[in-house]
């Protein structure tokens, strides 16, 4: 049976990323994917454009809308505008249409792909992985990363991330035309959800609305005010399939790799506990993952010990502070928007952390200070 350098459970963005930098560098990989192709993911979309350098392909099919704008407000009024213009713009891009640019690249690069199949038992004998699958085919490989999302089986049976995982809620429709959002803006609406926010990021002729709450475990259940959110980003007709999602987001930094073995996006629980962003560190740790797994093969060793390290300052510091900054925003957010988005400063900051430019570390220090002692610059 063929040995595989690399098996990657999950062909979602960060298994398809991860994918397409390992076999571009001439590794044999096998991706096992449960779900058939084609499946609208429940993503808004939204991308810092400075990620084009963890995207070394030709994605512009994907990109549906370059945003200039980003607009906040309190229960519909009291509006904040951020101009991005003159900053990186940040991107919508249409997450079926990016999945599958990656996955098609790795495949054209000779990565292989096996659907909808999953994995059911690991185990491992010496320096080979052995995953048997239900098709009922076992698969070997050198080198396993786990790219199962949030709802991840595998990270917590290898250790890896944290051992209580926490959750966001989250509610997640497309709907037919643009609303009242303008097409180059992107709306963030806060003080109706209890303990987070909702969004409204457009797509070409369409756009992909978000409820997401992100503290004590708060479920999304008041239809009422579901709505009356849907309708403040200009919709009447309420008859939408919503889909419903926990994402795990970051809780502390923790090892993120064992002993030929790695975990990488959702998974590792690397997403924003502030904004939900989980594209960003899906394309960082997969390709940090790949530089890692790389070295390891080239020098024929099995210490990927520096892959935890790398995600933990280049992603994990500054979402220390987003975990903080989301505990007292979201529990105070009558203050946190006065203070955090309405100050004159505010968009310009908001703007370079969405642009990827800026990170919560930059910033929290002051934010939180002002939030605790409403103190002026
Ligand atoms: C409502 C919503 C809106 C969002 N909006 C944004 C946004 O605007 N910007 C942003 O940056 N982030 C956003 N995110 C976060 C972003 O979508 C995720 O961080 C990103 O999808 C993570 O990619 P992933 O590949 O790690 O996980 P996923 O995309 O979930 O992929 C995991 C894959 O693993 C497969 N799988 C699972 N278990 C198995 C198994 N046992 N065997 C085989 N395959 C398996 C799944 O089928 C899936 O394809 C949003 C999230 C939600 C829920």
């Amino acid at each position: 049976m063929k040995e595989f350098d690399t098996i990657i459970i999950g062909g979602g963005l960060s298994g398809s990323s991860t994918a397409f930098h390992l076999s571009k560098k001439g590794y044999s990989v096998l991706i096992i994917e449960k779900e058939i192709e084609g499946n609208i993911m429940p993503c808004a979309g939204g991308m810092a454009s400075s990620m084009r350098k963890f995207l070394p392909l030709n994605i512009n099919e994907a990109i549906e809308s370059k945003i200039k704008n980003v607009e906040f407000r309190w229960k519909s009024s009291d509006n904040v505008i951020a101009d991005l213009s003159g900053e990186s713009p940040f991107w919508i891009v249409r997450r079926e249409k990016l999945d599958k640019l990656l996955l098609d690249e790795a495949i054209k690069f000779g990565s292989e792909i096996i659907r909808p199949v999953k994995a059911v038992k690991i185990t491992r004998q010496n320096k080979t992985w052995i995953i048997k699958c239900s098709n009922k085919v076992t698969y070997k490989s050198k080198f396993l990363v786990i790219a199962d999302g949030s709802q991840s089986q595998w990270a917590g049976y290898f250790n890896l991330g944290p051992k209580n995982p926490r959750f966001a809620n989250t509610i997640a429709l497309r709907l037919k035309g643009l609303g009242n959002i303008p097409k180059d803006s992107v709306r963030f609406e806060f003080g109706f959800v209890r303990y987070g926010f909702a969004w409204a990021f457009p797509l070409k002729n369409s756009v992909n609305i978000g409820l997401g709450t992100f503290l004590n475990n708060k479920p999304l259940e008041d239809e009422d005010l579901n709505n009356k959110v849907i309708k403040s980003f200009g919709f009447e007709d309420l008859s939408f399939k919503v889909a419903h999602k926990r994402l795990r987001i970051w809780n502390g930094i923790h090892k993120l790799n064992g002993d030929r073995v790695l975990v990488v996006g959702d998974a590792a629980s690397l997403c924003d506990p502030f904004l939900a962003e989980g594209i960003r560190p899906s394309l960082i740790s997969s390709y940090y993952a790949a530089e890692s797994i790389d070295k390891c093969l080239s020098i024929n060793n099995n210490d990927l010990n520096n892959y935890s390290s790398i995600i933990s300052s280049e992603w994990g510091k500054s979402m220390a502070w987003g975990k903080r900054i989301a505990q007292i925003f979201y529990r105070f957010p009558r203050t946190g928007y006065q203070l955090g988005v309405k100050r004159k400063t505010a968009p310009k900051r908001i703007a370079q952390i969405l642009s990827g430019q800026m990170n919560y570390e930059d910033i929290a220090k002051r934010v939180i200070k002002r939030l605790l002692t409403k103190s002026e610059d």
